[in-house]
């Protein structure tokens, strides 16, 4: 299955050809460190573009000051990772370790040498990018989250890293918390940790915008690279993850051009990036709640009061999962009851039986995936069968599995526990059943986010946004309001 990124440990160090680096000094001063002295610290924002010249520099614990890997960056090498496109902070502290001559290029300056030159963008996020998937898939960060297990705050954070492609240390012993170069951040929240990565608004707050794009899911995400490749100035605010429905897919194996299938999160992180490298910001965990029209514009509010401006604005809001009528369900929701099955969830599956709620390809897909950790998944169709609502291929490679067990004609009726769900009780046609499970997927449906409209568009009778001939306008994706642009799942039809 393809990821984010190339394997860095089958990668060979590719210098940059002659033209290119004299491209790049061309933007760059020199400097010169001496052995032990720190280039870029943990912490600081990576707002310059440092290739290392003469000399050796290695990457160091921000903690305890140790050597972190063996490998160190050589003359022709450079720093960095994919947080350079947005100006967020290092993760890790990188030292020289030999008297080191570098070329260090303002961050705004080698962007835009590497949109006027392709091919030392190209060069640059191969080696980002190929450098995100092995610090994620190793947890090497000064970002750490222990506990996550026993604590739904931190279980919050470490799901939106894990969402979100960003590295961080996971801890499984000790107090629960989530900690930033050894400091404990109070009240973890996504937003707080959002802020130490510089993911906030701060990187886009100041500029003019041509287009605001509410919503980050794949349509989102798709007009986020379109806008920045036509130059113009688009910032998209997301309220939770990069993704949106699509980052809780483990495996799409519909998507032209990926003929191994590819995770919803790593399809819609390689647009993030595609998008930033042609100039498009992000801002997140930011929810948009109101839309108002100016002379010259729109303008929309911010979780939190802020208003951003834009000539127009993108309506990518898609649909928001259905929750059941049941008692106790908000007290358990991220400690038990699950919206999404990705390997954040999955991991919490492990010792115990799982019940997935719901009789579409979500909730299929759900089982398939779940069903290799879990010891056994239970999924409930209020349905007498599942012909009508999945697709032929899941049913059966569903009904093929002995680790799945399909439950037609039932529902459920309670959960139960203390702190944590322990237990659920369903009513099936034999009778009630008890299922002793720490994990339930909810996967009913979904409905659209509108509400944030604030009337300006016309919805359908179920809450969708009509668009083309649907209000008369020419585009297929104009609504009803001039200058307010809708697409994917939250469109009507
Ligand atoms: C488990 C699963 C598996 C799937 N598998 C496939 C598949 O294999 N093939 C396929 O074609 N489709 C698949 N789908 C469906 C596909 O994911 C959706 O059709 C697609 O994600 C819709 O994209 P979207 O961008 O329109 O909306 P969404 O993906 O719903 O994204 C909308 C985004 O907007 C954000 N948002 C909402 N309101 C606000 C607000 N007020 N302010 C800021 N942000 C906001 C949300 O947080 C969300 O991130 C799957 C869906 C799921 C859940």
């Amino acid at each position: 299955m393809e990821t984010i990124g190339g394997d860095l440990s089958t990668m060979a160090p590719r210098p940059f050809a002659d033209g290119h680096l004299a491209a790049i000094r061309a933007i760059s001063t020199s400097r010169d460190y001496g052995p032990g002295e720190v280039v870029l610290e943990s912490g600081a924002p990576q707002d310059r573009f440092v290739l290392v010249e003469e000399g050796e520099i290695e990457v160091a614990d921000p903690v305890t000051g140790e050597r972190l890997h063996a490998s160190t960056l050589k003359p022709g090498q450079f720093m960095g990772e994919l947080a350079f496109l947005n100006g967020g902070p290092m993760t890790l502290t990188m030292r020289a370790c030999a008297p080191t001559r570098t070329l260090e290029a303002p961050r705004s300056s080698m962007l835009r040498l590497m949109s006027e030159v392709p091919e030392i963008g190209d060069h640059v996020l191969t080696v980002f990018s190929a450098r995100r998937r092995r610090i994620f898939e190793a947890g090497d960060s000064s970002l750490v989250v222990r506990g996550a297990s026993r604590n739904p705050a931190v279980a919050r954070v470490a799901s939106f890293l894990n969402r979100n492609r960003i590295p961080f240390h996971e801890e499984t012993e000790g107090e629960p918390q989530v900690s930033w170069s050894g400091t404990p951040i109070p009240d973890p929240t996504p937003r707080a940790v959002a802020r130490h990565l510089g993911l906030d608004l701060t990187a886009a707050a100041t500029q003019t915008l041509d287009l605001i794009i509410v919503g980050a899911g794949p349509a989102g995400v798709a007009a986020a690279v379109y806008a920045g490749a036509e130059g113009l100035r688009a910032l998209v605010v997301e309220d939770c993850a990069i993704g949106g429905q699509a980052g809780t897919s483990s495996r799409i194996e519909n998507y032209m051009g990926f003929p191994t299938g590819i995770s919803g999160a790593d399809l819609t992180f390689r647009g993030q990036v595609q998008a930033m490298k042609f100039g498009t910001s992000f801002a997140m965990p930011r929810t948009v709640e109101a839309l108002a029209r100016r002379d010259d514009g729109f303008c929309v509010t911010l979780d939190g009061g802020e208003e951003l401006c834009a000539r127009s604005v993108l309506v990518a809001t898609g649909v928001q999962y259905r929750r059941l009528p049941l008692d106790r369900l908000e007290a358990f929701e991220g400690a038990g009851v699950y919206y999404a099955a990705t390997e954040m969830e999955a991991r919490l599956c492990s010792e115990t039986e799982v019940v997935v709620v719901g009789g579409g390809n979500s909730a299929g897909q759900a089982a398939m995936y779940l069903s290799r950790v879990a010891k056994h998944v239970h999924v409930l169709v209020r349905a007498a069968s599942l012909a009508e609502t999945m697709s032929a291929y899941l049913r059966e490679r569903l009904e093929a599995d002995p680790r799945i067990t399909i439950h037609t004609g039932s529902q459920l009726d309670r959960l139960d526990g203390d702190e944590r769900l322990e237990r659920v009780v369903v009513t099936t046609p034999s009778g009630r059943l008890s299922v002793d499970c720490r994990a339930l997927f909810i996967m009913i449906g979904a409905a659209p986010n509108t509400d944030w409209l604030s009337g300006l568009v016309e919805l359908d009778g179920h809450g969708f946004v009509r668009t083309g001939a649907q209000v008369g306008a020419p585009s297929s994706f104009a609504t009803s309001c001039p200058g307010v642009f809708a697409v994917g799942d939250v469109r009507s039809g």
